[in-house]
């Protein structure tokens, strides 16, 4: 069964009447080139386990399990989980779980599903929740090699962006922080059916060992990018003082301790300044308590 033919989706869309969720994010793919390459540019090989998000009609779960030793595959929708018995019926390595991705305890699956092999997550993310699954994923620390995404263009600018570059934003940051994160191709939106507004484009979050700067209080420096960021036309100094209610002077302090100029704007600072920052703030703020 060819699950990019447009004609075999809709033989099997019909018979399960099955209408698509634009709330659910349900776009798709048709192009027969893309999920070989995302499965393969991901890592997915033999003697390695995958977790995917969100399968649709198992377009990309049929490249997973024709590479990974066993597949687990997260779908929301209760009604593709018929349709899925259906279009995986051959996949024998692959284990369908119906449940929201966010609400899924995924330590606990890779526990109990994949005995110590390596796991890489792949995926043609539902757009409206990117940014909170590729988070959920990270600062859990998920015990994965990778996880090659499918996200909207716009998104995967930001979150590739080098950090101290002006498409920087504190999603970038915090991305950097636990991955090495590449764009690895684009997808036009005439690959998915239904065909969405915007262009796509597959990344690859390559998961650290270590964070690449070392911070004393990590849930202090998360706040501070927030806060730093919040404000974009504005001083990273505006941003910290108002999100953090700490006094200008403060802020100003620990920019100048930092050897940073006042009026920096937060996208205009390395990882190891914005590190430095956060360290230099914490001082400023205990020394006067
Ligand atoms: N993988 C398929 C493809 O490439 O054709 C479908 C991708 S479609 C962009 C996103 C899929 O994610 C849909 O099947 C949708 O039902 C599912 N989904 C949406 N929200 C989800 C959630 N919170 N947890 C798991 N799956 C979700």
């Amino acid at each position: 069964m060819v699950l990019t033919d447009i004609n075999v989706i809709k033989r099997i869309l019909g018979k399960h009447g099955f209408s698509f969720s634009k709330a659910l994010g349900q776009n798709f793919l048709i192009d027969p080139s893309v999920c070989p390459r995302m499965a393969d540019m991901g890592g997915v090989r033999e003697g390695t386990a995958a977790i995917e998000i969100g399968p649709g009609l198992g377009v990309l779960t049929v490249e997973l399990s024709k590479r990974a030793d066993k597949v687990v595959t997260i779908e929301l929708d209760t009604r593709l989980i018929p349709v899925l018995a259906e279009t995986l019926y051959d996949c024998r390595n692959v284990e369908v779980i119906n449940a929201d991705v966010l609400k899924t305890d995924l330590h606990a699956l890779i526990e109990e599903k994949f005995s110590g092999k390596s796991v890489n997550v792949c995926a043609n993310l539902p757009y409206y929740i990117t940014s909170p699954i590729l988070m959920y994923l990270l600062e859990s620390r998920l015990p994965v090699e990778s996880i090659t995404v499918m996200v909207q263009k716009e998104a995967a600018d930001r979150l590739c962006a080098r950090v101290g570059s002006r498409d920087s934003g504190a999603i970038t940051v915090a991305v950097n922080y636990y991955a090495d994160a590449k764009v690895l191709f684009d997808v036009g939106r005439e690959c998915f059916t239904p065909s969405p507004n915007v262009d796509s484009c597959v990344i690859k979050l390559t998961v650290r060992k270590e964070p690449p700067v070392k911070v004393s209080d990590e849930e202090f420096f998360f706040k501070m990018v927030k806060a730093a960021f919040s404000q974009r036309r504005k001083t990273a100094s505006n941003g910290i003082s108002s999100g953090l209610g700490m006094s200008k002077d403060k802020v100003n302090e620990a920019l100048e301790l930092s050897g940073l100029a006042l009026n920096v704007r937060a996208e205009a600072l390395t990882m190891e300044e914005l590190a430095l920052l956060s360290d230099n703030l914490l001082k400023v703020r205990n020394n006067n308590e």
